[in-house]
């Protein structure tokens, strides 16, 4: 069926004391109904820019989406009106926010916020808005809601505050949610707590989920398909098994090679070398200085690759790299043979 969000050819730019940068460049992904996808990519990727430009966000002084479609039931967001995008932010879509201390308000209670996030979009009594910040604080695992409801934020722990987050998130039953690194404020136990709530939340509500982090393992346990972002560009897609079996493109066959080991701190070499300049980015592949596979070759340095589609069946497994095939191959050359 027809996705729920569909982005086509996102180009966004901001203009910055050096120049202007193109943070996302020609991004191209499609979230189907009910599907939890993936978005990694090392920090300057792109990732963040991406959502906020779904979601009209985009600081206007200093940024703009300059081209692009973002389908949305399709409907283009990117086409809409900001009170269109005002009334569509909170009830259909949603957005979490890394850091929720600064998205909440300090001097009005946790129950006064949810009840304002149901307000705003529902005709609903300030007590039967109450009420339901109550079920939704007991939702996302508040103890005691009847009692926490009218406590202020600095009363809540970061854990806590992140499920109040979720709560505002989810009290209008997004059709979409776009959680952009929700757990990496919170200490392991906790990230953990939170990512099953989302989960849980995403079956119940039947929504589609983008999630956004530089954490493999969460994308690993809860996503359906990954996007794979490089300086501003989508550089592969696939799902999850195929992402993780079978990587191919150089740059995810990095990432997937320094995410850290069961223990924890057993960290593999991370991939050499720095993500580029947006302001001074390399010819051809926007990978090739640090990319283990170019070594010199014509193509990598020459012509930036295009995004190619992989396969016959699979039309969302697609991959940045000239010689995606030959990654393929080494695969299963690597396959260790039977002792
Ligand atoms: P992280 O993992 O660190 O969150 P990210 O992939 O989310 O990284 P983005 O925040 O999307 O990265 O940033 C992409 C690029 O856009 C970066 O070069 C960043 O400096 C730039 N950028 C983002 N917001 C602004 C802004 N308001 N003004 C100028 N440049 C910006
Ligand atoms: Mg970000």
């Amino acid at each position: 069926s027809e996705p729920l969000l569909s982005i086509r050819d996102l180009v966004t730019e901001f203009d910055t004391q050096d120049g202007l940068i193109r943070a996302v460049d020609h991004v191209s992904f499609d979230v189907g109904r009910g599907e939890v996808v993936g978005v990694v990519g090392e920090s300057g990727s792109g990732k963040s820019v991406t959502a906020m430009s779904v979601m009209g966000l985009v600081p206007p002084n200093v940024g703009r989406v300059v081209q692009g479609q973002a389908l949305f039931d399709g409907q283009d967001l990117l086409a809409a009106s900001p009170e269109e995008m005002r009334r569509l932010r909170g009830d259909e879509l949603a957005i979490i926010f890394q850091d929720p201390i600064t998205s909440l308000n300090p001097v009005l209670t946790v129950g006064a916020q949810i009840g304002e996030a149901i307000r705003t979009h529902r005709d609903l009594s300030k007590d039967d808005a109450r009420s339901e910040a109550v079920e939704l604080l007991t939702a996302v695992g508040v103890d005691d809601a009847e009692r926490r409801v009218d406590q202020y934020p600095h009363e809540f722990s970061g854990g806590m505050r992140q499920r109040v987050m979720i709560a505002i998130a989810i009290a209008n039953r997004p059709k979409l949610l776009i959680a952009d690194e929700p757990t990496t404020a919170l200490d392991v136990t906790v990230q953990a707590q939170v990512l099953e709530l989302l989960s849980r939340t995403q079956q119940e509500m039947q929504s589609s989920i983008v999630l956004i982090t530089h954490d493999l393992g969460l994308v690993a346990e809860v996503a359906d398909r990954v996007v794979v972002m490089y300086a501003g560009r989508v550089v592969e897609t696939g799902s999850v098994h195929e992402i993780f079996q079978e990587p191919r493109h150089p740059y995810t066959r990095g990432l997937l090679a320094s995410r850290p080991g069961l223990g924890g701190s057993d960290r593999l070499p991370a991939i050499p070398g720095q993500a580029p300049s947006l302001l001074a980015m390399p010819t051809g592949c926007k990978f090739h200085p640090r990319c283990d596979q170019s070594d010199g070759r014509a193509p990598c340095w020459e012509e930036e690759p295009s995004l190619r589609v992989i396969g016959a069946d699979a039309d969302d497994r697609a991959s940045r790299c000239h010689y995606h095939e030959e990654l393929a191959r080494e695969r299963t050359a690597e396959t260790p043979r039977p002792r």
